[in-house]
Parts: C-alpha cells; sequence; structure tokens
C-alpha cells in the first residue's frame, strides 16, 4: 500500500508517499479501503511540521477518511460496507487517512450516511462536520435566524466556509470576517450577505457596540475577542479554532454584563450519537452547489505542498485528497 509517510530527522518532518507493508498497519478490528481523505488545518500542522500534533514517528497522517470496509471483526461493520471517519486522535496517534488503507477501532467508525457519497463525505470532512456542530450549538443556545446577523471567522478557510454555507441555507443572515479580498466573491456565492476585513478585528475594547446574534469563530486570539466584545445581549459564540492563535485577550465584561455564551466546540471526542445527528444534519442541511464551490482535488503526491498552503494561508474552502 500507498501512504503520505511523515519521519523525522535532526528535529525536522519529512512528508513523503512511500510504500508500506500492511503487516505494519496498527492493530485494531476493521481495516478500511480508502477512497477519499482531506487535508484540515490539523494535518498540515502535522505535514509541515509546525505544529506539535504527531509525537510518535513514523506517523501515516490524515485526520480523516472515507472507504469500504475489507475486514471486520466487529460485527457492526461488514466487508464492502461505506464508512467514515473523523477525530479520535486517528493521524495523531493512530496510522490515519492519507493512506490507502487505514486498521480502526469499530467504535470510531460512522456509516456513510445514506443521500452522501464518500467524496462529498471528505469534502465535508472534519472541518465541516466542526462547522455542523458549532451550528448546532448556535441552535441549542437559541440563536435562531430571527435573532440577527450571525458572524464566521475564517470565513474562506474549511469550518468557515462550511459554516457560512450552512447558516445562509438554514435562513440566517450571515456576516464573513475574512483577512483576504481575493476570497470575496467566493464566500458571496457560499451565502455571505455581506464580508467584513479581518483588520478590523485587530483591537477591542471590554464591551462594544452589540452587532451579532451569534458568531462561529475558528481563528482565536483578538479576534475571538472582538467577537465576544461585539455579541449581542443573551448571544452565543461557538469558538472551535485557533488560526489566529490559542489566546484569548478578554474580559469578563461580555459574560457577566451581556449574559453572553462562550460556548466551545471539539470534535475529535464528540461521541457517537452527536456524530449521527451532526452527520445526518450535514446531509439536510448543506446545499448540492457547496460541493462544487468548495473543494480542491488533489492526490496524495500533492499533499506535502498544499500542506503548506493551508499554514501561509494561501488555501480556500477545502481540499480534498483523491487516495484511489
Ligand atoms: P483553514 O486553514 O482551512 O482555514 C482557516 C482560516 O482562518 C483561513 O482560511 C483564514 O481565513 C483564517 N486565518 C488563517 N490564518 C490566520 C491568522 N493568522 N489570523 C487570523 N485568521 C487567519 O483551517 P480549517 O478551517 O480546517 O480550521 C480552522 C481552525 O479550526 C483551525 O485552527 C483548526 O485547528 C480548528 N479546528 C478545530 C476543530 C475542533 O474539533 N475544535 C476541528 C477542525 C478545525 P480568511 O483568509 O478568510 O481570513
Amino acid at each position: 500500500m500507498q501512504a503520505l509517510l511523515l519521519e523525522q530527522q535532526d528535529g525536522k518532518t519529512l512528508a513523503g508517499v512511500k510504500p508500506i507493508e500492511e503487516a505494519m498497519l496498527p492493530p485494531a478490528e476493521v481495516t478500511v479501503d480508502i477512497d477519499w481523505s482531506s487535508l484540515n488545518y490539523k494535518d498540515a500542522l502535522a505535514i509541515t511540521g509546525k505544529g506539535k500534533i504527531i509525537r510518535e514517528f513514523p506517523m501515516v497522517p490524515g485526520i480523516d477518511f472515507a472507504g469500504v470496509v475489507r475486514e471486520s471483526a466487529d460485527a457492526r461493520f461488514t466487508p464492502g460496507q461505506q464508512v467514515l471517519l473523523t477525530g479520535w486522535g486517528v493521524g495523531e496517534n493512530h496510522w490515519g487517512g492519507l493512506a490507502e488503507t487505514a486498521r480502526v477501532k469499530a467504535d470510531w467508525l460512522v456509516p456513510l450516511p445514506q443521500g452522501l457519497d464518500g467524496r462529498q463525505a471528505m469534502i465535508i470532512g472534519t472541518a465541516g462536520f466542526t462547522a455542523m456542530l458549532c451550528v448546532m450549538a448556535l441552535e441549542e443556545a437559541g440563536v435562531r435566524p430571527e435573532s440577527g446577523e450571525v458572524l464566521v471567522t475564517g470565513a474562506s478557510g474549511g469550518v468557515g466556509s462550511t459554516a457560512v454555507a450552512l447558516l445562509h441555507n438554514l435562513g440566517y443572515q450571515v456576516v464573513a470576517v475574512s483577512g483576504r479580498e481575493s476570497t470575496h466573491d467566493y464566500l458571496r456565492r457560499l451565502g455571505a450577505s455581506r464580508i467584513v476585513g479581518r483588520d478590523e478585528f485587530a483591537e477591542s475594547r471590554p464591551l462594544e457596540k452589540q452587532l451579532w446574534a451569534g458568531a462561529v469563530d475558528t481563528v482565536g486570539d483578538k479576534v475571538l475577542a472582538k467577537v465576544l466584545a461585539q455579541t449581542n445581549y443573551g448571544g452565543c459564540v461557538a469558538a472551535c479554532g485557533l488560526a489566529g492563535g490559542f489566546a484569548l485577550p478578554t474580559t469578563v465584561m461580555p459574560f457577566i454584563l451581556r449574559n453572553v455564551r462562550l460556548q466551545g466546540v471539539d470534535s475529535v471526542m464528540t461521541p457517537a450519537p452527536r456524530r449521527l445527528e451532526a452527520w445526518q444534519r450535514l446531509v439536510r442541511d448543506l446545499p448540492a452547489s457547496f460541493y462544487e464551490q468548495s473543494a480542491t482535488e488533489i492526490t496524495l503526491d500533492q499533499a506535502p505542498d498544499f500542506a503548506e498552503a493551508i499554514i501561509n494561508n494561501r488555501a480556500q474552502g477545502r481540499t480534498l485528497v483523491k487516495i484511489r
């Protein structure tokens, strides 16, 4: 089998497609032949070595994949069945999806939901799944289309793009924050009604004019601090990312004077029932046009170059990796 293999030499991460004996795959119940994977921000950090994602080398990265079960020692999965996987540390501490074959725990797999093929599942991937969890978090906090405008930061990225498309399709007025002029047409096509420059989110006071009923933040740091200061009384901010940094230079003011809720969103350890719910929602709530507008399809060999592009904020939307 072919796999993207990460090795370490003199503290540097080296990435290259290599032939691997299948016997080297980690032991687990289900063997999956992979058709599609994708590149997420975390994959880009791992492949470029810019983030401390991988602690044991060699490692096959790839935090998500879609494919077909070849062998299963677990009764829930049968050969020929289509499955997908996101998270659970796969591609971080267990060999992952940027390979022709993976061996994983049955508990980690999701049967491919009806109405979705493997390619579409990986256009969505971890990023899109996380966007859905963020939208669900806003809904659970009572943010409705009639509540007012909702903000999406890092809007042209994988999570941001999917959040814009989902929220627009659900009837929300979506305002997108982007650091790049070149993404504006794309964001309007996804459904953003307005676009605000990232530079407007550089500095903030503890409380500012109330502008947003809710927000999906993929950026963190000063941008998230500004979003919190501008969130309406009783609003909610779903925070899932750190593309701008992991700090949070804020005060308690939005929480204690405006009843603002800061809802963290993690996709890696999401329990199985919520996973199924989120995937079913994605089938229902993501418009067909999203799949054409938001994906750049690449091969396994191209993954290292595209990982660099993601880290350097040169990618747009989702990066889909065709494995077979
Ligand atoms: P992408 O690289 O696809 O998108 C990130 C976007 O953030 C970019 O497109 C850019 O948008 C913006 N951005 C990039 N660099 C900076 C910067 N220095 N300052 C401010 N904004 C910046 O990544 P993903 O969408 O895949 O992931 C987004 C974030 O969410 C990442 O931090 C990732 O780790 C996190 N994440 C978390 C998950 C969880 O389970 N909690 C799951 C998936 C992702 P623009 O150019 O439009 O401004």
